[in-house]
């Protein structure tokens, strides 16, 4: 039996059975016990009370583009991680490509693995990648500790990480799917995209119509007849199309192993808001119009969309130009989407639990993190700290990710995170993060 050393304190612990003033002890970094509110401090013990502030699960955010060795101007692991402790998360998991090289053989992940090791403020984990060429690359790579593989159908901006065609995914994913692995795909069709209307220029309205709902909807079409044939277990990245909504219930109604993530852009930003230029809401899929959006949220609400990850991607400012067409796509938004996603849900009338289940549980869940996730006995003491109903304007100067650009410079947002613990150790108090404590992990690992 091991000692308690830590007790966290709050009337709003948020748990699976729902929120309530509990007593949560930590013992070698490790959740020992849920206890009463009341309940006696073990002598020996250092008390933390929390007050009225909320206690949640740290999140876990498993789209995460660190870009870091290789294009280290872009974010790196020094800082992205430090934003997110910021910002409440715990875990995060990298994807595969936007570093040089990108995590497509094992060799490559040992690379990446040595660099984030001492950079690391949160716990970082690492998805593969499938590209046209490595299919035997695959089992070793998912041996190496890997927590599944990310592919593209359509072009994904860099040219170290090609797409997959129709025959290149099914080869991938019978693979994947032999071994029992879990395949994550940018689903866009790239015969609906070269259909598109492609036009230059700082109009958001043509960018919009450059990548069309039809592309998503085709795509997600495709891959769910895939995953059916093969028996194949596969994740939707960065739903934005609410189209393929009734697809995917009905996919899930009839036990086709799929699951889905939106990210807050899609969530709180509209199309109708974007300024003419700032192509710091420029993302692929793109930002949709408001109506796209309630439905998006409907989709949450009835459960067909699992989870809420940031899909932060960031870049140098200078490649963030004015032309829509032209622009870097990527939205940083690490440290903010906590309290972007606590605004618009708090206002659509869903509570933190909510919140809780669809940023830090089912994210946990996807990747097969049993850890994380939950404050419940056995898993990670990793928490935030969480003051729901004070507010802050969003400025860039206090973000600490690389390059501070973001789509919510001036929001007002509802939800302070106070601090950020992981195993146990304080990592970000008052927005200002601490030691790099966090560990690198590896499935089943
Ligand atoms: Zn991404």
């Amino acid at each position: 039996m091991s000692t308690t050393e830590l007790v966290l304190r709050s009337t709003r612990v948020i748990t699976p059975q729902g929120t309530r003033a509990a007593s949560v002890a930590v013992a070698e970094g490790k959740i020992a016990a849920v206890l009463p509110y009341d309940a006696e401090v073990p002598d020996g013990a250092r008390l933390t009370d929390f007050g009225d502030d909320v206690l949640l699960p740290g999140l876990v955010d498993t789209h995460v583009h660190v870009n870091d060795p290789g294009r280290t101007e872009w974010e790196g692991f020094w800082t992205a991680t430090r934003a997110a402790a910021a910002g409440g998360i715990t875990t995060l998991l990298d994807m595969p490509l936007n570093s040089l090289p990108p995590t497509t053989t094992a060799d490559n992940l040992r690379t990446k693995q040595d660099v984030a090791r001492s950079k690391a403020h949160i716990d970082v984990g690492f998805w593969g990648g499938a590209i046209p060429s490595n299919v035997k690359d695959l089992r070793p790579l998912y041996d190496a500790g890997v927590f599944g593989f990310k592919c593209f159908l359509s072009p994904s901006g860099v040219e170290e990480f090609p797409e997959l065609d129709q025959e290149e995914l099914a080869r991938s994913m019978a693979e994947i799917a032999g071994f029992g692995g879990l395949l994550i795909v940018h689903a866009e069709d790239p015969h609906q995209l070269a259909d598109a209307p492609q036009r230059s220029g700082p109009q958001y309205a043509d960018f919009l119509a450059s990548r069309p709902r039809a592309a998503e909807n085709a795509a997600i079409e495709g891959l769910i007849a895939l995953a059916r044939r093969l028996g194949a277990r596969i994740h939707v990245l960065h739903l934005s199309s609410s189209d393929a909504l009734p697809l995917i219930a009905a996919a899930k109604r009839e036990g086709v192993r799929v699951t889905v993530e939106s990210c807050p852009h899609f969530l709180t930003l509209t199309a109708e808001e974007v300024p003419d230029g700032a192509t710091e809401f420029k993302c692929c899929p793109p930002i949709r119009e408001a109506a796209n959006q309630d439905a998006l949220w409907q989709g949450l609400a009835d459960g067909t969309i699992d989870c809420i990850v940031s899909d932060h991607s960031p870049c140098t400012t200078d490649l963030k130009t004015p032309d829509f067409a032209d622009a870097w796509g990527g939205i940083s938004s690490l440290q903010l989407g906590l309290p972007a996603i606590w605004t618009a849900a708090r206002e659509r009338g869903h509570t933190l639990d909510d919140v809780v289940r669809w940023m830090s549980t089912a994210p946990a869940a996807l990747a097969g993190l049993s850890a994380k996730g939950a404050i419940e006995a056995g898993r990670d003491a990793d928490f935030a700290v969480l003051a729901p109903d004070d507010t802050f304007t969003v400025d860039p100067a206090e973000l600490y990710h690389r390059n501070q650009v973001t789509a919510y410079a001036g929001k007002t947002l509802y939800g302070v995170v106070r601090s950020t613990w992981l195993r146990g150790v304080r990592i970000a108090e008052d927005g200002v993060p601490g030691e790099p404590v966090g560990r690198l992990l590896e499935r089943n690992g």
